[in-house]
């Protein structure tokens, strides 16, 4: 039987992260097991619909989705949200990176993230390159049924090229630029991403501090 601390006949505590995403499941699920917790995704609860993110920060908008799932479960949830930010354009697109360019038209065979790249290539275009930095930013947000909270930030700091380069990787990642290791992210195998990453650097924040989240 399901109980209120999230264990299933005194199994291991559930906990959920807020996402249907089985790639982000896989890559938190393996860490946090270290801590004996076993973690599942929205599938596991089909009656949550989607999540109004309207927050204007990326710690808003992790606080929005985890406290929404961690009331819709009865169990601990967790949250991520992540965004690129660019200093020439005041930290845009920030919270509105997947919809960056939804307000321009997509070409033949364009996609979201392509389009949303050939719209950040068009804002920069006079901008020089000691002025094309930026970051990728994720916040997670881990909360408890009895409403404690934490959340962590990880970054990754970078520039942006003036032409697509590499192809692995999502969204702004042929455009982002390591300096330190003269590669763009979309030249990355998912490991060297992961080791690097913004979402890497705030999963490693998150495991340090679970401990002490999760004691009574
Ligand atoms: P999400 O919060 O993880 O869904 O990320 C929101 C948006 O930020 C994505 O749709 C991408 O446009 C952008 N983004 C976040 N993380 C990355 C990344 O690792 N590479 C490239 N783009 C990213």
């Amino acid at each position: 039987m399901e109980t209120k601390t999230g264990t299933e006949g005194g199994g291991r505590p559930r906990v959920v992260l807020a996402t249907r995403n089985a790639g982000k499941i896989a890559e938190l699920a393996g860490p946090l097991s270290a801590f004996g917790v076993e973690l599942v995704g929205l599938d596991a609860f089909p009656e949550i619909g989607d999540i109004v993110e309207d927050g204007a920060t990326f710690e808003e908008n992790a606080l929005i989705k985890a406290r929404a799932v961690a009331k819709a479960t009865g169990l601990t949830a967790i949250a991520d949200d992540s965004g690129l930010m660019v200093d020439a354009l005041a930290g845009a697109p920030g919270v509105y990176s997947a919809r960056y360019a939804d307000d321009w038209e997509m070409l033949p065979g364009e996609n979201r993230d392509g389009r949303n790249i050939r719209k950040l290539l068009h804002a920069l275009e006079d901008v020089p390159a000691e002025r094309r930095g930026c970051r990728f930013v994720t916040v997670m947000a881990a909360v408890r049924p009895d409403g404690r909270e934490l959340t962590v930030r990880g970054e990754w700091p970078g520039s942006l090229l003036t032409s697509p380069r590499g192809s692995n990787g999502f969204g702004y990642d042929p455009v982002f630029f390591d300096a330190d290791i003269g590669r763009a992210a979309a030249e990355l195998t998912r490991e060297e991403k992961t080791a690097r990453s913004h979402r890497g650097r705030a999963a490693a924040a998150l495991l340090k501090r679970w401990p002490g989240f999760m004691e009574a």
